[in-house]
């Protein structure tokens, strides 16, 4: 649950939920009956998850969360001074995925499976020389969130920030919060952090998407030049099919950020 520190009354209540997401274009937004917002939850999400939290309000005081340096690294790193702790009055529960669920548009799809664990894999593809085709796979048995993916930037291509930036958009992008590719090549100086980077920031992107599930789903997420539009889209088809999906497990360790 987001709470808008800006809005007085219960009106800046925002639930972080797949049915509230009213727009996909450029990140996820969030809106509740009112019409409140709250843009760009993706990244935040991601930490919240990637650290074991599915419990937590997040405050904030204006429509749209701060982008950092692009990644979830700083939320993650905060979460971490903080700490959690388990919350033993809320059983957790899990969403199981029970058959494959797939959606697909304009060339990208994306898919849900059945899996004993959490996993995510990202494909991209552009036509790019400096790009390519990239693939990340997370698996959370074998890899923690803070390594394998938090730290992948967003990313952009220059001729994209200019057609933007004409339209009124992406106005804070910069170096500092974005990798920025132009047909030379990652404009970044320092470069990239991992070698694919662009694929891994996907794999965020998605691990942020689906904790608006509800609940941490336990399947395996495969996408293929997807992006928040398809997360959504499969949350929906998934919520959609009642034999495609149940509530599992009750399992103590619960944990919320303490302050
Ligand atoms: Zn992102």
């Amino acid at each position: 649950m987001f709470r808008r520190l800006d809005i007085a009354d219960k009106s800046g209540l925002v639930p972080a939920r797949w049915d509230a997401v009213v727009d996909t274009t450029l990140c996820t937004v969030l809106s509740n009956r009112y019409g409140v917002c709250i843009r760009t939850p993706e990244h935040l999400l991601a930490a919240l998850a990637g650290a074991g939290i599915d419990n937590a309000t997040i405050e904030v005081d204006a429509p749209e969360l701060p982008i950092m340096d692009g990644s979830s690294d700083d939320f993650t790193f905060l979460i971490g001074c903080v700490g959690t702790r388990p919350q033993p009055s809320r059983p957790r529960r899990w969403i199981e995925v029970l058959k494959p669920v797939q959606v697909q548009e304009g060339g990208g799809w994306a898919r849900l499976l059945p899996s004993d664990r959490f996993r995510v894999s990202c494909t991209i593809d552009y036509d790019h020389s400096h790009v390519g085709v990239q693939h990340f796979e997370f698996d959370s048995a074998l890899q923690t969130f803070p390594e394998a993916v938090g730290r992948a930037r967003t990313f952009g291509f220059l001729h994209e920030l200019e057609w933007l930036r004409a339209r009124g958009y992406a106005k804070g992008a910069s170096l500092d919060n974005a990798v920025a590719i132009s047909p030379n090549g990652v404009m970044n100086d320092g470069g990239l952090r991992y070698p694919d980077e662009l694929a891994r920031h996907k794999v965020l992107d998605v691990i942020g998407d689906l904790a608006l599930a509800g609940a941490p789903i336990l399947g395996a997420f495969q996408g293929h030049r997807s992006g928040h539009r398809l997360n959504n889209l499969l949350l929906r088809t998934l919520f959609a099919d009642d034999s495609a999906w149940k509530w599992d497990g009750a399992e103590p360790e619960v944990q919320r950020v303490v302050a």
